[in-house]
């Protein structure tokens, strides 16, 4: 998971779409079927497009996960699923842009509508850092949270549900901040000596913060609590940024 945008407004044709779609699910015998069936017929059709231009827009540079920041995005995830939340299954504030692997993995599955524990986090909607962090070796970890003595159990649901921990993500958010903090030590070395200047470190900054490999690194350590950590907080104070 990352920091990211608010949600982005929607033309208003669409958004009269939709709203129609969802009074046509609210009005049917079997809300649950209509949803399926015309959320299936929305999907390929053209005045959804919007739709899936904007989650797009919204997931920056690569259009990676919303949940998982690895893979390119390609479906519409519904946060709460439309198979438990049938009349939400065509409105905009419940879409995300999400890879297949966390679209299968959360499935219908959302406690505690669906099974014991806590709500999970919704990225476009809360601070994403005041859950998780990623550790000095680039894992994404859960918070531990003093006042319950425990790691977040909203945090630790998330990362359960949708493998935010999975082998390969990890091993790929390591070799991101391997490579982040070379790029930032060599550039402070270069500054040192006089090679490079305060305009060029802003340009590197720049750059790194909309590489679309593994964005959630970048959204830590660019853009979030990890500024204070060393050789960041450095860079930072060097680039004035
Ligand atoms: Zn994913």
């Amino acid at each position: 998971m990352r920091s990211l945008p608010p949600r982005a407004a929607l033309p208003q044709a669409t958004r009269n779409k939709l709203e129609k779609e969802s009074r046509a699910i609210a009005d049917a015998e079997d809300p649950k079927d209509e949803a399926e069936r015309r959320y299936g017929n929305a999907r390929k059709a053209k005045w959804f497009k919007p739709v899936v231009e904007s989650l797009g827009a919204m997931s920056g540079v690569g259009q990676r996960c919303m949940y998982c920041s690895g893979s390119e995005a390609s479906q519409v995830e519904h946060f709460r699923p439309k198979a438990v939340f049938p009349l939400e299954a065509m409105k905009w504030e419940n879409f995300l842009w999400t890879c297949g692997i966390c679209n299968l993995n959360k499935s219908d599955r959302f406690p505690p509508e669906t099974e014991p524990g806590e709500p999970i986090i919704n990225p476009l909607e809360e601070d994403v850092w005041s859950f998780f962090f990623i550790d000095e070796f680039g894992n994404l970890t859960a918070r531990w949270r003093a006042d319950l003595n425990e790691v977040d159990p909203r945090a630790a649901k998330t990362i359960e549900i949708l493998t935010l921990d999975r082998d390969t993500l990890q091993e790929t958010r390591q070799n991101r901040l391997d490579d982040l903090k070379a790029r930032v030590q060599d550039s402070l070395e270069l500054c040192r000596h006089g090679n490079l200047k305060q305009k060029d470190l802003r340009g590197r900054y720049d750059e790194w913060r909309t590489q679309p490999f593994q964005p959630d690194v970048a959204s830590y350590f660019l853009d979030g609590p990890g500024r204070l950590e060393s050789p960041f907080a450095e860079f930072c104070a060097e680039a004035k940024c």
